[in-house]
């Protein structure tokens, strides 16, 4: 079906528009992509209903084409969220451990006001399916078992759920659980990406049941995607066209990469928990074209205090212009306050001039502006697709999950990234200004970094041809909308 027939369809002569319920996990990685998701579907003439625990809730004032419904969930809330809307710090980090316990907690909950929508419309109404983020299988199995049928969105890369989907063979081959003498071991049973164990691991921890919660959760999400009508990726074939080819072979249902999202729909400034400081772009215009390296690790990564001055030095040394994000709760166990204090004494006057530091940044808009020259990542799969969609090369410092699998990706396929020593999990060892200031140098000013540039701006130029009408993203979410309407 055409574009302008699905919409009428949806809309249907006569009918009322078919609605889509959305559930997305709720941290900031995850959120976006739903909400971007949700204005695709929008657009496609859908009425969206979005669920949502309390735990870092939108603002449904921000969202005035979309209704809510609030889950309890009985997460007691913390008094660390003072510098923003819970986005970082402990609390996070007790959440993001707390996947599972989340499930259990919105299971009865969920069950009720589900039960109670579809009740208040006649034969379960315009109700179409239940999106959710594949984190959420307990929630998809309510729905499910009350006749609504359900999507899976994946909210990283599908070379990471073929990772994920991998995990039972990567045990019984022996590479899992890791031992930590055998972290640079290679894995070659994935190809095209040359990982070794710690890509694929998905935690930096050895101790305690640190691998077997992890085995546990990517089982759910592979289980969530497997038993669901489907599974929604945000990425785009030209990125990752092997990959996906896998994954159709090898799944039993329908894969439908509709991303980059953002670029479809960009609704960032309104899902974002934490707000952005628009202060920066405003600074960024006074920059001389592709002469800032901007510095975020997204919205969980953290560091030690040392790593941070290492950090600064690093960047201080290099003599370029940076934009760099302090996110609250970057530096463990500190406040912003604290953070910026904790900036080395000398820093402000060796950098004075040329830096910005702020502790959020609207940060679609800062890769995409025509200052911004290299970004220094954690490799969290939503900076990965949005710096490769504004064609800004990456210098990589992955940490944990699928972030050091995404840098391998960045740095040995699409060749547009260089990974920094001393990368947390997906590296080999604490950062060392040294060696921060040579990686930041063969990014801005070496041949290697134009090289690197050229490749991204090449993926650019490839995502920005994939969302045009006959585009291979385009034609996937008109796929999706029919599947949706055939359900
Ligand atoms: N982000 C932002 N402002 C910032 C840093 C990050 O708006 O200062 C957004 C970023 O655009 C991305 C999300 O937060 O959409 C982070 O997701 P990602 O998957 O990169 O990392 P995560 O936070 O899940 O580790």
């Amino acid at each position: 079906m055409a574009t302008e027939a699905v919409h009428a369809a949806v809309a249907g002569a006569g009918h009322r528009r078919r609605r889509v319920l959305l559930f997305p996990l709720p941290l900031q990685g995850h959120i976006n992509p739903m909400f971007h998701l949700a204005g695709v579907l929008h657009a496609r003439g859908f009425a969206v209903t979005v669920f949502h625990p309390g735990f870092n809730a939108p603002d449904p004032s921000l969202h005035p084409a979309f209704d809510f419904v609030p889950i309890p969930d009985g997460i007691p809330r913390g008094d660390g969220d003072d510098d923003g809307a819970g986005a970082g710090g402990d609390y996070l980090q007790a959440t993001l451990a707390g996947i599972l316990d989340l499930n259990r907690r919105c299971k009865a909950p969920f069950r009720e006001r589900l039960a109670a929508l579809l009740e208040a419309a006649p034969d379960g109404g315009d109700v179409a399916c239940l999106v959710a983020d594949a984190h959420l299988l307990t929630l998809m199995d309510v729905a499910r078992r009350l006749g609504v049928p359900t999507l899976a969105l994946r909210t990283g890369s599908s070379a990471s759920f073929r990772i994920f989907a991998a995990h039972p063979m990567l045990r019984d081959k022996g590479y899992l659980p890791a031992r930590e003498s055998e972290l640079d071991a290679p894995v070659t049973l994935l190809p095209p990406a040359p990982y070794r164990v710690r890509d694929v691991m998905l935690t930096a921890g050895f101790g305690g049941h640190a691998q077997d919660q992890i085995y546990e959760l990517v089982s759910r999400v592979v289980a969530a995607a497997r038993t669901s009508s489907g599974l929604i990726l945000n990425t785009f074939d030209a990125l990752e066209h092997d990959e996906l080819a896998v994954l159709r072979r090898d799944l039993d249902v329908p894969v439908f990469d509709v991303g980059p999202l953002h670029i479809f729909s960009p609704a960032a400034p309104s899902s974002s928990l934490l707000r952005q400081d628009r202060s920066c772009l405003e600074w960024l215009d006074s920059q001389a074209p592709a002469s800032v390296l901007y510095v975020s690790f997204g919205s969980i990564a953290s560091m030690s205090a040392g790593e941070l001055v290492e950090a600064a030095w690093g960047i201080a040394n290099s003599g370029h212009p940076f934009l760099w994000v302090l996110r609250p709760g970057l530096v463990r166990g500190a406040t912003t306050q604290d953070q910026v204090a904790a900036l080395p004494d000398g820093f402000d006057a060796a950098t004075r001039g040329r830096g910005a530091v702020v502790s959020w940044a609207p940060q679609e808009e800062v890769l995409a502006h025509p200052a911004t020259g290299a970004f220094w990542t954690h490799c969290g799969w939503n900076s990965t697709l949005e710096s490769v969609c504004a064609g800004v090369p990456m210098l990589l410092r992955p940490c944990f999950g699928d972030q050091p699998g995404n840098a391998r990706y960045a740095e040995h396929v699409w060749r547009a990234g260089l990974a920094l020593d001393g990368g947390g999990g997906g590296g080999d060892g604490e950062l060392e200004r040294g060696k921060v200031e040579a990686a930041i140098r063969r990014l801005m000013e070496g041949e290697d970094g134009a090289g690197m540039r050229r490749r991204a701006g090449e993926l650019k130029r490839r995502a920005a041809e994939c969302i045009t009408k006959a585009g291979s993203s385009c034609i996937s979410i008109d796929k999706l909308v029919n599947h949706i309407l055939s359900m």
